[in-house]
């Protein structure tokens, strides 16, 4: 770890230390508002399992990037590119708090340090259980990487379906939206960054 590695990496619009309770009575208030009733058999319920799963899909605040990396990262002499491609995530965007879902591209370019390859997609799961916007997880997750393992360079593709474009059927020519993060030599050396594309999009999983 180096420098401010404990860096707070909240999103600075929330905390996520609501109650649960906040939720229930809110969601109870929603189920009115559209004109259901909540004493219903189907709903009865619904309060108390929408905060619950409001819970663990915002887990991701709560998380400290410091204890999820766990001292997984190692000095290594090794200077080339490492890829981690097509980990799945799912998100809520916060303008709706409908799901967004997709993959996330990783990859950095050492410079003495690596961080264990499974820390990678426990990085994108924290910055996705949030209320997100796309382009923001994206540059967090570039962010963070290049704080832990202080590469020659970080690049960072996000591929995300949003529910809140494709169900309400506007913008449907952006249902699928790319976002990407480069960082030093990804964003200096065109032929670096285009080794990365080629890698991320040449293969079957896409
Ligand atoms: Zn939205």
């Amino acid at each position: 770890m180096q420098g401010n590695g404990a860096r707070q990496t909240g999103t600075g619009t929330g905390t996520g230390s609501g109650s649960e309770t906040g939720i229930e009575a809110n969601v109870r208030e929603i189920l009115l508002g559209i004109g259901e009733d909540p004493e219903r058999e189907g709903l009865v319920g619904t309060p108390g399992r929408v905060a619950r799963a409001y819970k663990e899909l915002t887990a991701g605040y709560h998380d400290d990037p410091v204890a999820l990396v766990n001292g997984a990262v190692f000095t290594v002499d090794y200077d080339e590119m490492v890829v981690v491609r097509d980990v799945d995530f799912y998100s809520l965007c916060e303008h709706h708090l409908l799901p967004f879902y997709g993959h996330a591209h990783v990859a950095y370019l050492p410079k003495g340090r690596v961080i264990g390859l499974s820390k990678i997609p426990r990085i994108i799961e924290m910055f996705a259980r949030r209320l997100q916007v796309q382009e923001r997880m994206t540059v967090q997750i570039a962010d963070l990487l290049e704080e832990l393992v202080d590469p020659a360079g970080v690049a960072v593709v996000v591929e995300g379906i949003h529910l809140c474009s494709v169900m309400r059927g506007v913008r449907k020519e952006n249902s699928r939206m790319v976002t990407s993060a480069m960082r030093g030599v990804f964003r200096d050396d065109e032929k670096t960054r285009a080794e990365f594309l080629g890698l991320v999009h040449g293969g079957s999983a896409l």
